[in-house]
């Protein structure tokens, strides 16, 4: 081909991506874009947006790198589905090239711009980037998606041969065009939006933030899977936003994962982290092959479970939303939420179970609330997340399933560190009451100056009578799962 246009859109980054690697090997010419699509930006709730600024910030980056080649990054701010093709035309480019996405809204628009090029004689092309496998590479031996992780896992982990993880750099011939339109990208402020926390919160965008969070990481890989229960403890990646946007390739991570072990014996870690890789493309497959599970539970049974509405659930939402459960463990989870946008794997399951199953309340408030929330909202995961918790999901836990807000909180916060992180008006409660303060005595609560229903509220539902309705709620699917 003559020329073609790569449009990035959560693959940030000039290192190791499928479309450009694929567009500079069979193009001689290769412009880039990125298109602020209003189609997003407009819905989001707040005009200032990490994510926003993280997406700026990182296309900086990317187009720096990109003129360090010889090329540049051409941005729009409109609707892609005008703008796309209106570039191409603009530039002449004989195909316009993508990495793959998976949500439905993205496959829409990915239609309508096929639609558009192709009445111009465009052609438009799909590369293999956001997922190691995709859903047609991994199959049962019916020919059908899997439905159930483990499986899928095996299967997975079957399938994958050294191509699946192999970096796209040096196989290029073509070279990126010098666009002279292409003027930089526009400050926030030129797109309706103000400037966040997220250097104040330590996070570095762009590929350069990527390789630098990795980097720390594999000093800790051998570790995961003993620390990556624990709040308290840096025991986790924390590469979810980097994955979100693409500012690091998917490929380069399991390559590091099998270097550290993750296929051999003895690699604990890294092949518990290789795992939740996994878990990532799992979440992609179900998205793009049951997309309703976007709107609906995955078991149309779990459709049928009434859940509380009215004044009094929007009340117990609302506490849920803003941390003042009484749970500590739950509360500190959503202050972390709400001050950073980041919660850790653990206290998303915790939470998540709370709201559906200690509060009744329909899974959908709660995954909306994190979209809302999450530096690194990911449908797919978020989804999966959610429906999981929510027992509606596909290979989810069974709904009879309750975690125990306390016994989860002493499990995995011992020490209380990480609740007296986020609740400092817990600082003086002994370790014994952490998990609990209404188990103080008047005396005790007078002693450490923390009065229940005062410094800090009540919980706000009994666990136990909790657990009982939430049973009685779920029979419903039980009746309707029967023969
Ligand atoms: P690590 O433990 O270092 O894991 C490495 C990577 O594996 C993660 O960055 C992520 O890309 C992937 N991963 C890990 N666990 C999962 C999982 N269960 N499902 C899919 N991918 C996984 N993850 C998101 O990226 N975006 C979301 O919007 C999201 N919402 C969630 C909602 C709920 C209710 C739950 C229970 C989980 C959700 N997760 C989501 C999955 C998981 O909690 C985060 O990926 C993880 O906490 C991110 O931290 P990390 O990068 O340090 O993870």
């Amino acid at each position: 081909m003559d020329s073609i246009l790569v449009w990035f859109r959560r693959d940030l980054r000039d290192t190791d991506h499928a479309a450009l690697g694929e567009a500079l090997r069979r193009g001689r010419r290769v412009h880039c874009a990125f298109i602020f699509e209003r189609e997003i930006l407009d819905a989001l709730e707040q005009r200032s947006d990490r994510r926003v600024e993280f997406i700026g910030a990182s296309l900086v980056e990317l187009d720096t790198a990109l003129r360090q080649r010889g090329g540049a990054l051409l941005v729009r701010h409109g609707w892609a589905a005008a703008e796309i093709p209106q570039l191409a035309k603009e530039l002449g480019v004989s195909a316009v090239f993508v990495n793959r996405d998976y949500e439905p809204q993205a496959k829409r628009r990915d239609a309508a711009v096929r639609d558009a090029l192709a009445a111009d004689g465009i052609a438009f092309e799909s590369f293999k980037d956001q997922a190691v496998l995709d859903g047609d590479e991994v199959l049962t031996l019916a020919g059908r998606p899997f439905t159930v992780f483990t499986p899928y896992k095996n299967a997975w982990l079957k399938r994958l041969s050294e191509d699946d993880w192999q970096s796209y750099e040096g196989r290029a011939c073509g070279a990126l065009a010098p666009d002279q339109a292409a003027t930089g990208v526009p400050s926030l402020a030129n797109i309706g939006f103000a400037s966040t926390d997220l250097r104040a919160l330590g996070i570095v965008p762009g590929m350069s933030g990527g390789q630098k969070l990795l980097t720390d990481f594999l000093g800790r890989i051998a570790r995961y899977h003993q620390q990556r229960d624990f709040p308290a403890l840096k025991g986790v990646s924390y590469l979810s936003l980097h994955l979100r946007f693409g500012t690091v390739s998917i490929r380069q991570l399991v390559a590091k994962a099998i270097a550290a072990g993750a296929l051999r014996e003895g690699g604990e870690g890294a092949a518990t982290w290789l795992s939740e890789l996994v878990w990532r493309d799992f979440y992609f497959m179900i998205l793009d092959r049951f997309p309703h599970v976007a709107e609906r539970a995955f078991k149309p049974a779990y459709d049928a479970i009434e859940w509380e509405q009215g004044p009094d659930a929007d009340e117990a939402f609302a506490a849920w939303c803003a941390g003042r459960t009484g749970y500590p463990l739950v509360d500190a989870a959503m202050r972390q939420l709400n001050s950073t946008g980041y919660m850790h794997n653990r206290l998303r399951m915790l939470v998540a179970s709370f709201l559906t199953k200690d509060l009744g309340v329909d899974w959908r408030r709660g995954e909306a609330y994190f979209a809302g929330r999450l530096n690194d909202f990911d449908l797919a995961a978020n989804n999966g997340g959610w429906q999981w918790a929510a027992s509606s999901g596909c290979d989810a836990q069974p709904y009879f399933r309750i975690f125990n807000p306390v016994t989860q909180s002493e499990r995995f916060d011992p020490a209380g560190r990480f609740i007296r992180r986020y609740l400092p008006e817990l600082a003086a409660v002994p370790e014994r009451f952490i998990h609990a303060p209404w188990r103080m005595t008047a005396l005790e609560q007078a002693a450490c100056a923390v009065i229940v229903g005062r410094d800090t509220p009540a919980p706000m539902v009994d666990h136990q009578q909790a657990r009982r309705r939430t049973l009685a709620r779920y029979a419903v699917v039980k009746r309707l799962a029967a023969p």
